[in-house]
């Protein structure tokens, strides 16, 4: 009484909204008349079962939403971005739904359970890749023949285009380690969420098969070789009994750990999917520009850096944008992370070089 009610001047008691939820629950009350006939001595009003029928709540949850964050970077993703980066998101669904599965299972070793964990964080890195890799390179070579294009509307005769694309490789080099290191990260967090778990049970284990029946029906009351998350748990649902609370810390604290686990990994997953799609569309039509402007004597052109165009352009692009266009071999890298500020129509000069020099 103490603890959650106050008493007021007028004989009332202020309680707390979530005991009176459970105490309206559990009396059985339908709706008000009843409860007023009730007051009145007119009915009777018969209290639900016991507790253990209710069903136990998650006292808060992170929930991962598998879905790209649209605010990621500056504003503009296209629905193609955002489709992309949906796909390479999805690869963890069943990273996530499996070990929930996996975690709980009685009939599995330790050492199963890792295996089954180790194949699924393979299946992940390896579909990822593949999209990742297929999805850059279409990307790349995009770019690449979209300055092709403008130059040989210049008519410019095209020199061939190299098979070997460093730029090209460095991107997926680094798109693909990273790939490869969200994915061990989560192994990692998932390892060590199952090998805890497991570590606690043994205490656990102890206390099972002994249910006292007195115990059973009454709320519980914390005892010292109570873990640290029923202790928590019973702070927070003061009115579940003994065996909800421990049912809890059996099953939904690890669930919400996978949770956060998995959502961390998607934030990554997200992270990567805009760099590597924006970088690789950029980076083509950058290289190709380059290696154009090498292997045709008579061309000279110049890049202009075009900003998204609205309030949020930073003053660093803004000042990018001002001092353009410029050559392929000068244009300015990323400002920062998440710009979407892109190599704009090429512009082309026949003449001398300080009739070039007089433009810019
Ligand atoms: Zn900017």
């Amino acid at each position: 009484m103490k603890d959650c009610c106050t008493q007021t001047h007028e004989n009332k008691i202020a309680i707390d909204g979530r005991l009176l939820q459970y105490l309206i629950l559990k009396s059985g009350i339908k709706n008000l008349k009843e409860f007023e006939l009730w007051v009145e001595g007119k009915a009777q009003i018969q209290p639900l079962a016991t507790p253990q029928t209710q069903p136990i709540q998650k006292a808060k949850t992170t929930k991962v939403e598998l879905k790209p964050n649209p605010n990621l970077g500056e504003e503009g993703a296209t629905k193609e971005e955002l489709n992309y980066r949906q796909l390479l998101i999805l690869y963890l669904k069943p990273v996530l739904d499996s070990t929930k599965k996996i975690i709980i299972k009685d009939d599995t070793t330790l050492q199963q359970k890792h295996v089954e964990i180790n194949k699924l964080i393979e299946n992940f890195i390896a579909n990822v890749q593949r999209v990742v890799q297929t999805t850059i390179t279409t990307r790349y070579n995009e770019g690449y023949a979209r300055m092709e294009g403008y130059v040989k509307k210049a008519k410019y005769k095209l020199p061939t285009k190299p098979k070997e694309q460093p730029r090209l490789d460095t991107i997926l080099m680094q798109q693909l380690m990273n790939v490869e290191d969200i994915g061990l990260v989560l192994r990692g967090k998932l390892r060590q969420i199952l090998n805890i778990k497991a570590v606690h049970d043994f205490y656990e284990q102890t206390k099972q098969g002994k249910a006292d029946p007195e115990k059973v029906k009454k709320q519980a009351t914390p005892k010292a070789n109570w873990t640290v998350c029923m202790k928590r748990i019973a702070r927070e649902h003061p009115e579940w009994t003994e065996p909800e609370i421990r049912k809890w810390c059996e099953v939904f604290q690890y669930d919400e750990e996978i949770d956060k686990a998995v959502d961390d990994s998607k934030r990554r997953v997200d992270a990567l999917g805009m760099f590597g799609y924006l970088e690789s569309g950029k980076a083509g039509y950058l290289q190709a520009a380059v290696i154009l402007a090498l292997g045709i004597t008579e061309l000279t052109m110049k890049i202009p850096w075009v900003t998204m165009g609205d309030a949020n352009v930073c003053p660093d692009c803004l000042d990018r944008e001002a001092e353009g266009p410029y050559y392929p071999e000068d244009y300015p890298e990323d400002q920062h992370y998440g710009e979407r500020c892109y190599p704009g129509e090429p512009v082309f000069f026949k003449g001398t070089l300080e009739e070039v020099w007089e433009y810019a």
